[in-house]
Protein backbone atom coordinates (compact mmCIF):
# COMPACT_ATOMS: atom_id res chain seq x y z
CA UNK A 1 0.00 0.00 0.00
CA UNK A 2 1.15 3.85 -0.78
CA UNK A 3 1.88 5.55 2.15
CA UNK A 4 -0.89 7.91 1.18
CA UNK A 5 -3.76 5.21 0.95
CA UNK A 6 -2.25 4.12 4.61
CA UNK A 7 -2.92 7.44 5.57
CA UNK A 8 -6.71 7.31 4.38
CA UNK A 9 -6.78 3.63 6.08
CA UNK A 10 -5.32 4.82 9.48
CA UNK A 11 -8.00 7.91 9.42
CA UNK A 12 -10.71 5.43 8.89
CA UNK A 13 -9.71 3.17 11.65
CA UNK A 14 -9.85 6.75 14.00
CA UNK A 15 -13.16 7.70 12.71
CA UNK A 16 -14.51 4.09 13.16
CA UNK A 17 -12.73 4.01 16.48
CA UNK A 18 -14.79 7.05 17.43
CA UNK A 19 -18.26 6.30 15.95
CA UNK A 20 -17.89 3.18 18.07
CA UNK A 21 -17.10 4.85 20.95
CA UNK A 22 -20.44 6.67 21.07
CA UNK A 23 -22.67 3.88 21.48
CA UNK A 24 -22.73 0.54 23.56
CA UNK A 25 -23.01 -2.98 22.22
CA UNK A 26 -23.71 -4.47 25.47
CA UNK A 27 -25.31 -2.93 29.26
CA UNK A 28 -24.96 -3.69 32.08
CA UNK A 29 -27.91 -3.05 34.60
CA UNK A 30 -26.85 -3.14 38.58
CA UNK A 31 -29.58 -2.08 41.09
CA UNK A 32 -28.96 -2.53 45.08
CA UNK A 33 -32.01 -2.31 47.17
CA UNK A 34 -32.93 1.19 49.15
CA UNK A 35 -29.57 2.39 49.11
CA UNK A 36 -29.94 5.78 50.00
CA UNK A 37 -28.25 8.88 48.43
CA UNK A 38 -27.02 10.45 52.08
CA UNK A 39 -24.35 7.36 51.89
CA UNK A 40 -23.74 7.82 48.35
CA UNK A 41 -22.43 11.33 48.28
CA UNK A 42 -21.49 11.96 51.98
CA UNK A 43 -20.40 8.36 53.01
CA UNK A 44 -21.31 7.10 56.76
CA UNK A 45 -23.57 8.95 58.60
CA UNK A 46 -22.25 9.49 62.08
CA UNK A 47 -25.25 9.92 63.70
CA UNK A 48 -26.26 6.58 63.02
CA UNK A 49 -23.39 5.15 63.84
CA UNK A 50 -22.89 6.47 67.31
CA UNK A 51 -26.42 5.20 67.91
CA UNK A 52 -26.45 2.21 69.86
CA UNK A 53 -29.91 0.94 68.69
CA UNK A 54 -28.30 0.98 65.09
CA UNK A 55 -24.25 0.22 65.70
CA UNK A 56 -24.90 -3.54 66.83
CA UNK A 57 -22.68 -2.65 69.81
CA UNK A 58 -19.66 -1.96 67.75
CA UNK A 59 -18.98 1.69 66.32
CA UNK A 60 -15.35 1.36 66.49
CA UNK A 61 -15.34 -1.25 63.49
CA UNK A 62 -17.74 1.11 61.24
CA UNK A 63 -15.79 4.02 62.40
CA UNK A 64 -12.49 2.79 61.96
CA UNK A 65 -13.64 1.10 58.34
CA UNK A 66 -15.40 4.19 57.08
CA UNK A 67 -15.06 7.23 58.67
CA UNK A 68 -13.10 10.10 58.02
CA UNK A 69 -13.80 13.92 58.63
CA UNK A 70 -13.79 14.72 55.08
CA UNK A 71 -16.92 14.33 53.10
CA UNK A 72 -14.98 13.38 49.94
CA UNK A 73 -12.71 10.79 51.61
CA UNK A 74 -15.09 9.60 53.74
CA UNK A 75 -17.56 8.34 50.64
CA UNK A 76 -14.35 7.03 48.69
CA UNK A 77 -13.84 4.93 51.93
CA UNK A 78 -17.64 3.60 51.81
CA UNK A 79 -17.45 3.29 47.81
CA UNK A 80 -13.92 3.05 46.44
CA UNK A 81 -14.52 2.12 42.97
CA UNK A 82 -17.36 4.14 42.65
CA UNK A 83 -15.94 7.53 43.17
CA UNK A 84 -12.56 6.44 41.99
CA UNK A 85 -13.66 5.09 38.67
CA UNK A 86 -17.22 5.80 38.08
CA UNK A 87 -16.39 9.25 39.46
CA UNK A 88 -13.80 9.57 36.52
CA UNK A 89 -14.79 7.96 33.52
CA UNK A 90 -19.25 8.14 34.23
CA UNK A 91 -21.74 10.02 35.60
CA UNK A 92 -23.33 10.48 39.46
CA UNK A 93 -27.09 12.09 39.51
CA UNK A 94 -28.55 12.78 42.87
CA UNK A 95 -26.38 14.92 44.93
CA UNK A 96 -29.02 17.04 47.03
CA UNK A 97 -26.91 19.15 48.36
CA UNK A 98 -26.43 20.57 44.31
CA UNK A 99 -30.24 20.56 44.38
CA UNK A 100 -29.10 17.28 41.67
CA UNK A 101 -32.49 15.73 42.39
CA UNK A 102 -33.36 12.35 40.71
CA UNK A 103 -36.46 11.21 42.22
CA UNK A 104 -39.33 8.09 41.78
CA UNK A 105 -42.24 8.97 39.76
CA UNK A 106 -44.08 6.22 41.44
CA UNK A 107 -46.03 7.45 44.34
CA UNK A 108 -45.27 4.29 46.59
CA UNK A 109 -41.53 4.49 47.32
CA UNK A 110 -41.00 0.65 47.84
CA UNK A 111 -39.86 -2.11 45.65
CA UNK A 112 -42.20 -4.01 42.80
CA UNK A 113 -43.20 -0.44 41.58
CA UNK A 114 -39.67 1.31 41.59
CA UNK A 115 -38.09 -1.96 39.64
CA UNK A 116 -41.44 -1.83 37.51
CA UNK A 117 -40.59 1.94 36.95
CA UNK A 118 -36.73 1.25 36.68
CA UNK A 119 -37.71 -1.72 34.03
CA UNK A 120 -40.64 0.14 32.02
CA UNK A 121 -40.58 3.95 31.93
CA UNK A 122 -43.33 4.22 33.37
CA UNK A 123 -44.72 5.00 36.92
CA UNK A 124 -47.79 3.01 36.51
CA UNK A 125 -49.86 3.79 39.84
CA UNK A 126 -51.67 0.26 39.60
CA UNK A 127 -48.29 -1.24 40.26
CA UNK A 128 -49.01 -0.42 44.26
CA UNK A 129 -47.97 -3.73 45.95
CA UNK A 130 -44.99 -6.15 46.29
CA UNK A 131 -47.48 -9.25 45.37
CA UNK A 132 -48.97 -7.49 42.44
CA UNK A 133 -48.82 -10.30 39.65
CA UNK A 134 -46.64 -10.84 36.64
CA UNK A 135 -45.72 -7.14 35.14
CA UNK A 136 -48.37 -6.67 32.73
CA UNK A 137 -46.16 -4.25 30.81
CA UNK A 138 -43.61 -5.58 27.97
CA UNK A 139 -40.63 -4.43 30.51
CA UNK A 140 -36.80 -3.26 28.58
CA UNK A 141 -35.65 -6.40 28.77
CA UNK A 142 -38.47 -8.24 27.23
CA UNK A 143 -38.58 -5.79 24.23
CA UNK A 144 -34.37 -5.93 23.83
CA UNK A 145 -34.92 -9.53 23.78
CA UNK A 146 -37.00 -9.16 20.94
CA UNK A 147 -34.91 -7.25 18.84
CA UNK A 148 -33.12 -9.43 16.56
CA UNK A 149 -29.18 -7.81 18.02
CA UNK A 150 -30.07 -9.24 21.20
CA UNK A 151 -32.33 -11.94 20.78
CA UNK A 152 -31.84 -14.94 23.77
CA UNK A 153 -28.81 -12.53 24.90
CA UNK A 154 -30.60 -10.99 27.94
CA UNK A 155 -30.92 -12.19 31.36
CA UNK A 156 -31.51 -11.25 34.81
CA UNK A 157 -30.08 -12.19 38.26
CA UNK A 158 -31.83 -10.96 41.60
CA UNK A 159 -31.64 -11.78 45.17
CA UNK A 160 -35.44 -10.97 45.68
CA UNK A 161 -38.04 -13.55 44.08
CA UNK A 162 -40.40 -11.17 43.47
CA UNK A 163 -37.95 -10.56 39.80
CA UNK A 164 -40.14 -13.52 38.40
CA UNK A 165 -43.26 -10.98 38.72
CA UNK A 166 -41.61 -8.03 37.81
CA UNK A 167 -40.21 -9.21 34.66
CA UNK A 168 -42.75 -11.54 33.91
CA UNK A 169 -40.61 -14.18 33.68
CA UNK A 170 -43.32 -16.60 31.92
CA UNK A 171 -44.48 -14.26 29.27
CA UNK A 172 -40.93 -12.63 28.45
CA UNK A 173 -39.03 -16.34 28.36
CA UNK A 174 -36.65 -14.28 29.70
CA UNK A 175 -33.88 -16.17 32.17
CA UNK A 176 -34.75 -15.07 35.44
CA UNK A 177 -32.39 -16.45 38.24
CA UNK A 178 -34.04 -15.10 41.79
CA UNK A 179 -33.63 -15.78 45.07
CA UNK A 180 -32.84 -19.53 45.48
CA UNK A 181 -33.46 -20.74 42.02
CA UNK A 182 -30.36 -23.36 41.49
CA UNK A 183 -28.13 -21.59 38.39
CA UNK A 184 -26.53 -24.05 35.51
CA UNK A 185 -30.01 -25.92 34.27
CA UNK A 186 -29.42 -30.05 34.34
CA UNK A 187 -25.84 -29.78 33.47
CA UNK A 188 -24.48 -26.80 35.72
CA UNK A 189 -20.96 -26.19 35.59
CA UNK A 190 -18.32 -26.99 38.45
CA UNK A 191 -18.98 -23.61 40.60
CA UNK A 192 -22.27 -23.54 39.57
CA UNK A 193 -22.66 -26.75 41.56
CA UNK A 194 -20.75 -25.71 44.43
CA UNK A 195 -22.99 -22.32 44.34
CA UNK A 196 -26.40 -24.40 44.33
CA UNK A 197 -25.40 -26.70 47.26
CA UNK A 198 -23.92 -23.17 49.04
CA UNK A 199 -27.24 -21.54 48.64
CA UNK A 200 -29.39 -24.06 49.76
CA UNK A 201 -27.46 -25.20 52.83
CA UNK A 202 -26.81 -21.33 53.88
CA UNK A 203 -28.68 -19.09 56.46
CA UNK A 204 -31.73 -17.51 55.54
CA UNK A 205 -32.19 -13.95 57.26
CA UNK A 206 -34.86 -12.92 54.75
CA UNK A 207 -36.79 -16.07 54.90
CA UNK A 208 -37.03 -17.69 51.72
CA UNK A 209 -37.96 -15.00 49.57
CA UNK A 210 -34.62 -13.80 49.39
CA UNK A 211 -31.43 -14.70 49.43
CA UNK A 212 -27.75 -13.35 50.32
CA UNK A 213 -26.31 -11.26 48.13
CA UNK A 214 -22.81 -12.89 47.84
CA UNK A 215 -24.85 -15.83 46.07
CA UNK A 216 -26.61 -13.83 43.35
CA UNK A 217 -23.57 -12.20 42.53
CA UNK A 218 -21.21 -15.54 42.16
CA UNK A 219 -24.22 -17.26 40.12
CA UNK A 220 -24.36 -13.62 38.00
CA UNK A 221 -20.54 -13.98 37.71
CA UNK A 222 -20.64 -17.33 36.26
CA UNK A 223 -23.10 -16.80 33.65
CA UNK A 224 -21.88 -13.62 32.48
CA UNK A 225 -18.41 -15.59 32.01
CA UNK A 226 -20.37 -18.27 30.10
CA UNK A 227 -22.62 -17.03 28.40
CA UNK A 228 -21.96 -13.62 27.41
CA UNK A 229 -25.11 -11.95 27.72
CA UNK A 230 -25.66 -8.73 25.82
CA UNK A 231 -28.41 -7.25 28.35
CA UNK A 232 -27.68 -8.45 31.96
CA UNK A 233 -29.42 -7.17 35.46
CA UNK A 234 -28.52 -7.65 38.75
CA UNK A 235 -30.07 -7.00 41.74
CA UNK A 236 -28.54 -6.59 45.23
CA UNK A 237 -30.91 -7.00 48.23
CA UNK A 238 -29.12 -6.64 51.05
CA UNK A 239 -28.98 -2.54 51.84
CA UNK A 240 -32.25 -2.75 52.47
CA UNK A 241 -32.68 -5.28 54.27
CA UNK A 242 -29.94 -4.51 56.44
CA UNK A 243 -31.12 -1.15 56.91
CA UNK A 244 -34.69 -2.56 57.85
CA UNK A 245 -33.65 -4.80 60.86
CA UNK A 246 -31.48 -1.73 62.20
CA UNK A 247 -28.17 -2.77 61.13
CA UNK A 248 -26.58 0.05 59.76
CA UNK A 249 -22.61 -2.15 60.40
CA UNK A 250 -24.24 -4.66 57.72
CA UNK A 251 -25.27 -1.97 55.71
CA UNK A 252 -22.53 -0.08 54.88
CA UNK A 253 -20.74 -3.83 54.90
CA UNK A 254 -23.32 -5.18 52.38
CA UNK A 255 -22.81 -1.60 50.20
CA UNK A 256 -18.96 -2.00 49.99
CA UNK A 257 -19.22 -5.54 49.02
CA UNK A 258 -21.37 -4.17 45.89
CA UNK A 259 -18.84 -1.47 45.16
CA UNK A 260 -16.30 -4.54 44.86
CA UNK A 261 -18.41 -6.52 43.10
CA UNK A 262 -18.83 -3.85 40.18
CA UNK A 263 -15.13 -3.34 40.31
CA UNK A 264 -15.25 -7.04 40.09
CA UNK A 265 -17.95 -6.60 37.02
CA UNK A 266 -15.90 -3.79 35.70
CA UNK A 267 -12.60 -5.96 35.27
CA UNK A 268 -14.04 -8.70 33.41
CA UNK A 269 -15.61 -6.87 30.77
CA UNK A 270 -12.30 -4.69 30.52
CA UNK A 271 -10.48 -7.48 30.20
CA UNK A 272 -13.23 -9.85 27.56
CA UNK A 273 -12.78 -9.28 24.08
CA UNK A 274 -16.57 -9.17 23.79
CA UNK A 275 -17.02 -6.75 26.18
CA UNK A 276 -13.81 -4.34 26.54
CA UNK A 277 -14.76 -0.92 25.29
CA UNK A 278 -17.74 -1.68 23.97
CA UNK A 279 -20.35 -2.37 27.52
CA UNK A 280 -22.04 0.32 29.50
CA UNK A 281 -22.93 -0.19 32.94
CA UNK A 282 -25.87 1.55 35.00
CA UNK A 283 -26.36 1.22 38.54
CA UNK A 284 -28.98 2.99 40.51
CA UNK A 285 -31.74 1.96 43.89
CA UNK A 286 -35.43 1.28 43.50
CA UNK A 287 -36.24 3.53 46.32
CA UNK A 288 -34.87 6.41 48.55
CA UNK A 289 -35.37 6.17 52.78
CA UNK A 290 -35.85 8.41 55.42
CA UNK A 291 -33.19 10.26 57.55
CA UNK A 292 -31.88 9.90 60.81
CA UNK A 293 -33.72 12.80 61.95
CA UNK A 294 -36.99 10.93 62.77
CA UNK A 295 -35.17 7.84 63.47
CA UNK A 296 -36.87 6.77 59.65
CA UNK A 297 -33.51 5.62 57.74
CA UNK A 298 -34.38 2.45 58.55
CA UNK A 299 -37.64 2.50 56.65
CA UNK A 300 -39.48 3.69 53.42
CA UNK A 301 -42.77 3.59 51.52
CA UNK A 302 -44.95 6.52 51.27
CA UNK A 303 -45.47 7.85 54.33
CA UNK A 304 -41.51 7.73 55.58
CA UNK A 305 -40.50 11.72 54.75
CA UNK A 306 -38.04 11.52 51.63
CA UNK A 307 -37.95 8.08 50.59
CA UNK A 308 -38.35 9.45 47.20
CA UNK A 309 -35.17 10.40 46.93
CA UNK A 310 -32.86 8.37 45.16
CA UNK A 311 -29.37 8.53 42.47
CA UNK A 312 -28.11 7.10 39.32
CA UNK A 313 -24.70 6.41 38.05
CA UNK A 314 -23.55 5.55 34.64
CA UNK A 315 -20.30 4.39 32.44
CA UNK A 316 -18.95 3.43 29.41
CA UNK A 317 -19.20 3.60 25.66
CA UNK A 318 -22.06 6.08 25.16
CA UNK A 319 -22.27 7.62 28.31
CA UNK A 320 -20.46 11.03 28.39
CA UNK A 321 -17.77 11.53 31.15
CA UNK A 322 -18.73 14.53 33.68
CA UNK A 323 -18.03 12.69 36.90
CA UNK A 324 -20.35 14.07 39.74
CA UNK A 325 -23.15 16.27 38.17
CA UNK A 326 -23.69 19.71 40.19
CA UNK A 327 -26.58 21.60 38.09
CA UNK A 328 -29.88 22.28 39.59
CA UNK A 329 -31.88 19.40 37.49
CA UNK A 330 -34.67 17.47 38.56
CA UNK A 331 -34.70 13.75 37.03
CA UNK A 332 -36.95 10.99 37.92
CA UNK A 333 -36.46 7.04 37.73
CA UNK A 334 -39.17 6.56 35.13
CA UNK A 335 -36.26 7.98 32.44
CA UNK A 336 -33.78 5.30 33.20
CA UNK A 337 -35.53 2.89 30.67
CA UNK A 338 -35.26 5.13 27.20
CA UNK A 339 -31.71 7.00 28.65
CA UNK A 340 -30.28 2.80 28.93
CA UNK A 341 -31.95 1.86 25.30
CA UNK A 342 -30.59 5.05 23.84
CA UNK A 343 -26.91 4.00 25.25
CA UNK A 344 -27.29 1.28 23.25
CA UNK A 345 -28.80 3.20 20.18
CA UNK A 346 -32.25 1.93 19.94
CA UNK A 347 -35.48 3.57 20.87
CA UNK A 348 -37.57 1.63 23.68
CA UNK A 349 -41.19 1.20 22.36
CA UNK A 350 -44.04 -0.66 24.02
CA UNK A 351 -47.60 -0.31 24.83
CA UNK A 352 -47.53 1.54 27.59
CA UNK A 353 -46.29 5.80 27.98
CA UNK A 354 -42.56 5.72 27.76
CA UNK A 355 -40.85 8.97 29.40
CA UNK A 356 -38.12 10.31 27.44
CA UNK A 357 -34.11 9.61 28.25
CA UNK A 358 -32.13 11.69 30.21
CA UNK A 359 -30.29 13.60 27.13
CA UNK A 360 -26.79 14.34 29.43
CA UNK A 361 -26.10 11.21 30.81
CA UNK A 362 -25.74 10.24 26.36
CA UNK A 363 -22.37 11.46 24.66
CA UNK A 364 -24.69 12.14 21.10
ZN1 LIG B 1 -37.58 -2.37 51.96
Amino acid sequence: MRKKYYLIFFLFLICANFLHAQQAENIIIITTDGFRWQEVFKGMDSAIANDPKFNQGDSSYIFEKYWSNDENERRKKLMPFFWNTIANHGQIYGNRKFDNKVNNANPYWFSYPGYSEIMTGFADTAINSNEFPPNPHITLLEFLNQQPKFKNKVAAFGAWDAFDRILNQQRSGLPVFSAFDTVGGKKPARNEKLINAMMQDSYRPFGNAECLDVFTHYAAMEYLKAKKPKVFYISYGETDEWAHNGYYRSYLDATHLVDKWIKEIWTFVQSDPQYKNKTAIFFTTDHGRGDIIKKEWRDHGSDVTDAYQIWFAAMGPGVRAGGEQKNNVQYYQDQFAQTIAKLLGLTYKAAHPISPEIKSVLSK
